[in-house]
C-alpha cells in the first residue's frame, strides 16, 4: 500500500466547468509552487465538464508534465471528483484546491512551512467571504452552528476542502469506504494533528458557482446524516414527552367530568392534538426515510466513480 513517494506535494483539483479560470489557475498554482522549490504535481480531475474544460487541461498537460488529468466518465459532484483525485495523488502531502481560485494559492507555502514543523493536516479557515451574498453567509453559518452541535466529532467551522494533509491522513481518509463522502467531516473524523491558518476568501476568478440553494440544502443533510443519529433519536423523547403531557391532560378530564358532568364539545382540541401528532408522525418518518435512503446507497456497494481515461497517470 505505501509505496515510497517520489513526488512532495499534490494538488489536487476537481473541474466542472472551469473552462475561464484554467489558465491563469495553471499559472498562479506553478508560480507559487515553483517558489516552495519541492517537486509536484497537479493532478486536475474532469468532473463530466459540458464546456471545454478537459480539452483545456489536455493542452495544459501537454505543455506541462506535471499537469496530469482524471476524466471521470460523468459528472458526480464534487465531493467525489475530490475522492478520485485524492486516490490518485502520489505526493507526500496532499492539497485539495478549487479552480475557481476561491482558495488563494500563495497559502500553500505557509501550509507546507507547518507541515515541516510536523502537523498533519494544515486546514485553510475563512475569515471573510468575499463576493457572496449575506443569505449565503447567514445559512452557512447557521450550517456550521447546528452540526458542530450535532456531530460526534468537531467539524472546524468556516473550513472548506482546502487544506495540506500528510500521507498519513491521506493513507487513512482513502480506508474510509462511503459513498456520502461528506469531505469536511471525513477530514475531521480521522483526526491526526491538525492546524488552522485564517486567510480571506476571495471571489471566484469567473465563471458562476455550481451550487443552488436546494443543492446547499442536500449537502446539509448529506453532512448531519453522516455525522449525527441525532434527528433519529429525538423523535423517542419527543414521543416520550407528548405522551406525558396527554396523561397529564387526561387526567384533567377525568377531574373536569366528575367535577362538572360530561361535556360534550371539544372539537377544537381534538383536531389541533390529531394534526399535531400526525404531523409529528410523518416528520419522524421522513426522518427515519432520509437514514434508509442512505442506507441503501451504501448497501448497494457501487463503485464510487468511473475514470474514462487518465494523461500523465
Ligand atoms: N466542482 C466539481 N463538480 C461539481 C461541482 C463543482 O468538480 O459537480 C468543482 C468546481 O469546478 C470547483 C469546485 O468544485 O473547482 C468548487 O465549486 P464551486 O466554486 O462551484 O463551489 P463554491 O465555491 O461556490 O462552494
Ligand atoms: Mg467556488
Amino acid at each position: 500500500m505505501n509505496q515510497p513517494c517520489e513526488i512532495d506535494i499534490s494538488v489536487v483539483v476537481p473541474i466542472y466547468n472551469e473552462e475561464e479560470n484554467l489558465d491563469y489557475l495553471f499559472d498562479r498554482l506553478c508560480r507559487n509552487l515553483d517558489k516552495i522549490g519541492l517537486t509536484y504535481e497537479i493532478v486536475c480531475v474532469n468532473d463530466g465538464s459540458r464546456d471545454r474544460s478537459l480539452v483545456e487541461l489536455i493542452r495544459h498537460h501537454q505543455q506541462n508534465s506535471a499537469i496530469k488529468v482524471v476524466n471521470l466518465s460523468r459528472n458526480f459532484g464534487k465531493e467525489i471528483a475530490l475522492t478520485a483525485g485524492i486516490d490518485y495523488a502520489r505526493g507526500r502531502g496532499v492539497v485539495p484546491i478549487d479552480a475557481d481560485l476561491q482558495d488563494p494559492p500563495e497559502l500553500i507555502e505557509i501550509m507546507v512551512n507547518k507541515w515541516k514543523e510536523g502537523y498533519d493536516v494544515v486546514y485553510a479557515k475563512r475569515r471573510a467571504r468575499q463576493g457572496e451574498t449575506w443569505f449565503k453567509r447567514f445559512t452557512a453559518n447557521n450550517f456550521y452552528r447546528i452540526i458542530g452541535r450535532m456531530s460526534d466529532v468537531p467539524i472546524p467551522r468556516d473550513t472548506g476542502d482546502f487544506r495540506l494533509m500528510d500521507r498519513r491522513v491521506v493513507e487513512a481518509l482513502k480506508q474510509l469506504p462511503e459513498r456520502n463522502r461528506f469531505m469536511k467531516g471525513l477530514f475531521a473524523w480521522v483526526g491526526f494533528e491538525q492546524i488552522a491558518i485564517e486567510y480571506d476568501r476571495d471571489r471566484r476568478y469567473a465563471g458562476t458557482t455550481k451550487w443552488n440553494y436546494w443543492k446547499l440544502w442536500n449537502f446539509a443533510l448529506d453532512g448531519i446524516a453522516a455525522f449525527s443519529s441525532l434527528p433519529l433519536k429525538i423523535w423517542s423523547y419527543l414521543g416520550l414527552a407528548i405522551s406525558l403531557l396527554s396523561m397529564i391532560y387526561a387526567g384533567f378530564l377525568i377531574v373536569r367530568t366528575v367535577i362538572s358532568g360530561i361535556d360534550v364539545p371539544g372539537y377544537a382540541s381534538l383536531m389541533v392534538a390529531v394534526l399535531f401528532l400526525g404531523g409529528v408522525q410523518l416528520i419522524s418518518l421522513g426522518a427515519i426515510g432520509e437514514y434508509l435512503g442512505r442506507i441503501y446507497e451504501e448497501v448497494k456497494k457501487r463503485p464510487l466513480y468511473f475514470v474514462r481515461d487518465t494523461y500523465g497517470l
